[in-house]
């Protein structure tokens, strides 16, 4: 988090998993840009790739996001970047053969029929691998709401839509990260692999949007701030994202807090101070909880924690009686 108070609990924000977006209106679906359209068509075209290199894959959700497009899934094969050359090899062909994205409406009972045999967000039927996610958003849709499906090739999924006209309207496309993410963000539930790419109109675009990437990765601050001395950043005495603030930083920090405080008494405001610590009806008293919980830390188990050391530290002692028990059996 860039903008860091000191009263709220900071988690890592690379370890976090994006939140899943709520279910998008079909009027919403209408509003999707160009560039959206684009991406989430690509989404699907990295779906059928994926499902040739790897045809036991589930697909949940393929939404478009900022920078790109994500979709979530299942697989027996954990596909990392170094996937990336023959995945994207693939998408090629499915781009270059220009499939068009046809719409297909559904009854309820076809699109589940669908489902229970695997077919729906594959190539194919699979028999004994059915489409579990999609059985279940299924359930999300509601009663009288059309069901529809969109075919590329032989993928199929299970889509409001919209997406441009054919795969070959994917001008530029890469695959950009992998990350791992909870199915409708549900720490309970099963966790998925998430795999993040772009799209453009064309290559321009692409290679545009590429330089500023790096540009920004150049203009981090985390990067700067570390190499002018400010702060710095050690995993051994902290957390990820937490800046140990060396003399120069402290400095700066100060002057930003007296000018906060200066600015503040101007404007009639009194100041009070909470502990760092507190119960969730504080954040959620201060507003926090209801928009940082993603990225706050979770909440602390005592006394569970406690009884679990209590049980380890039991058994390593019952353990090492019987290894003592052992070794006096041992002949001399
Ligand atoms: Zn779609």
């Amino acid at each position: 988090m860039d903008n860091q108070d000191p009263n709220q609990p900071v988690a890592p924000p690379a370890a976090t998993p994006a939140p899943n977006p709520e279910r998008k209106s079909l009027d919403d679906r209408a509003k999707m840009t160009e560039l959206e359209r684009i991406r989430h068509s690509c989404a699907h075209v990295m779906a059928t790739a994926i499902l040739r290199l790897w045809p036991d894959a589930q697909f949940a959700y393929g939404p478009p996001v900022e920078n790109g497009f994500y979709y979530d899934l299942e697989c027996s094969h954990r596909i990392s970047p170094e996937d990336f050359a023959k995945l994207e090899e693939e998408m090629k062909k499915e781009i270059k053969a220009n499939n068009v994205f046809e719409k297909l409406t559904v009854t309820r009972e076809q699109a589940i029929a669908d489902a229970q045999s695997g077919r729906l967000g594959g190539l194919a039927e699979r028999p004994g691998n059915a489409s579990k996610f999609k059985l279940d958003l299924l359930k999300n849709i509601p009663e009288g709401e059309p069901i529809s499906y969109f075919k590329n090739g032989d993928f199929i999924d299970l889509c409001a839509g919209p997406h441009v006209m054919r795969t070959g309207n994917i001008g530029a496309f890469k695959l950009t990260t992998v990350a791992a993410a909870y199915y409708k963000g549900d720490e309970q539930g099963p966790q998925l692999q998430r795999i993040y790419g772009t799209a453009f109109k064309n290559k321009t675009a692409l290679e545009e949007w590429l330089k500023l990437q790096e540009e920004a990765k150049r203009r981090d601050h985390r990067k700067i701030g570390a190499e002018m001395n400010l702060f710095a950043f050690d995993a051994e005495f902290t957390g990820p994202g937490l800046p140990l603030w060396l003399p120069k930083g402290g400095a700066i920090l100060e002057e930003l807090e007296k000018l906060a405080k200066e600015t503040e008494f101007q404007a009639g405001y009194v100041r009070v101070k909470t502990p760092h610590l507190a119960r969730e009806k504080m954040y959620k008293t201060s507003g926090h909880l209801p928009y940082y919980a993603e990225s706050m830390f979770p909440p602390m188990q005592m006394d569970e924690q406690r009884e679990q050391r209590e049980r380890l530290t039991a058994r390593v002692a019952e353990l090492d009686r019987q290894l003592a028990g052992m070794s006096r059996q041992l002949p001399k």
